[in-house]
């Protein structure tokens, strides 16, 4: 476990930019990506779609041309409706452009990319050894071979997780396997095998390709969207954030609560040991926070000393409970040793019966300011 734990480290030593230890999981699956790095990817991937298959759209047809001067007419008139088919699916995949920043969309265009060729594939594959073919025709008709290790190098022009990798490269790689099969004969496998061990090593390099561009976006969106004293996410993609995950707890018909956190005499640090000391006990707030709460939890730094934590698929009970946990475990100390305290206000949007970014915020906002006057230091959700 640690020499795997060590190799894993290593390997992410080599990764472009820097990627903090708790998004070291988002390079593996998607599944904890927070919406705005999901729906950025998610733009990139089918603007990457439609640029690949817009390449395709154009050289498929133009390959008609090789064909026709080179393989006997029977052989190359299907050839040539199949890419006329592979082409106007291209073409389709080109228009059809649904930016909405859904991940899923994004699969689907890339599923889409990847199965016309390996259909197209598998169908030339079959009929091309119906035939026997000799010398340059041989020559023209053996380039088809190439198309899956087209294929696997596309990859890398994705920024994809590994599980995501994986799972568009197996596809690939069984499609290649079955037109083999399909077309089995003993004196083929030994070239099979080489091939197939060829493409098992292009599909690795570009899975590190893709990787690796991954991470690069990872380290470039945290980057931007995070405050640089603490690290926390800075409140303009606090609000970005918040609206995404409103939509999708309204999609998906799931709580969403938001923590307005006000720290206690916050400027009595300043005035008595300094604003260096100050900035410390930010930095300090914020460790403490994001080492308690959940991982798909959001925290905001919406302005000096003031936070707001954002918890998807969290009702009021499970937040006052949360709140209460971050309470206990201390949000640090004060230059003096003294406890730092917090005073919060708790808003829901089921509870609260608000769909709206705004008036969420500000619920939040009030109840935390009732915290204050009732004497600091505790939780207000009601
Ligand atoms: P209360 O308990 O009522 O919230 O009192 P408070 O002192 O925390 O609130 P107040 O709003 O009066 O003061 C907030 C202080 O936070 C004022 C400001 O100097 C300080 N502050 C804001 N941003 C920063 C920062 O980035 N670094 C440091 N060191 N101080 C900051
Ligand atoms: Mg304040
Ligand atoms: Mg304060």
């Amino acid at each position: 476990m640690r020499i795997t734990h060590a190799i894993w480290r290593r390997i992410l030593g080599l990764l472009p930019g820097e990627i903090a230890s708790n998004e070291t999981g988002w390079l593996i699956s998607p599944h904890q990506h927070i919406a705005l790095l999901q729906q950025r990817r998610a733009l990139m991937l089918v603007n990457r779609v439609r640029l690949f298959a817009l390449l395709f759209a154009l050289l498929t047809p133009l390959w008609i041309v090789v064909d026709v001067l080179t393989l006997p007419v029977s052989l190359w008139s299907k050839l040539a409706t199949m890419r006329v088919l592979a082409t106007l699916a291209f073409a389709a995949l080109v228009a059809w452009s649904p930016q909405d920043g859904r991940l899923r969309r994004a699969y689907q265009g890339m599923a889409m990319l990847f199965a016309i060729p390996t259909v197209f594939y598998i169908g030339s594959h079959l009929l091309m050894t119906q035939y026997h073919l000799q010398g340059i025709s041989a020559a023209i008709g053996s380039g088809y071979a190439f198309l899956p290790f087209v294929l696997l190098a596309a990859f890398s022009i994705f920024p994809l997780t590994l599980i995501e990798n994986l799972a568009f490269a197996m596809p690939v790689l069984l499609a290649y396997a079955l037109a083999w099969i399909l077309d089995w004969s003993v004196d083929s496998w030994p070239s099979f095998g080489g091939e197939f061990w060829l493409l098992s090593l292009l599909a690795g390099v570009s899975t590190l390709a893709s990787i690796s561009q991954l991470a690069f976006i990872i380290a470039l969106v945290g980057q931007t969207i995070r405050d640089p004293l603490t690290t926390a996410f800075s409140r303009r993609s606090g609000i970005e954030m918040l609206e995404l995950q409103l939509v999708n707890a309204e999609r998906t018909q799931q709580p969403l609560a938001v923590a307005f956190i006000d720290l206690d005499q916050f400027k009595s640090i300043n005035d008595q040991f300094g604003h260096a000391a100050g900035d410390k006990t930010l930095k300090q707030l914020v460790q403490k926070a994001q080492a308690c709460v959940r991982r798909g939890d959001v925290l905001v730094r919406w302005g000096g000393e003031e936070f707001l934590l954002l918890m998807p698929n969290t009702d009021i009970i499970q937040a006052r409970l949360a709140m209460d946990r971050l309470r206990r475990q201390g949000l640090g100390v004060r230059p003096d040793g003294s406890p730092l305290t917090a005073s919060i206000g708790l808003a829901e949007r089921l509870a609260d019966k608000s769909n709206n970014r705004r008036q969420l915020v500000e619920i939040a906002d009030r109840r935390m300011y009732r915290a204050k006057q009732q004497g600091r230091d505790r939780v207000v959700y009601d």
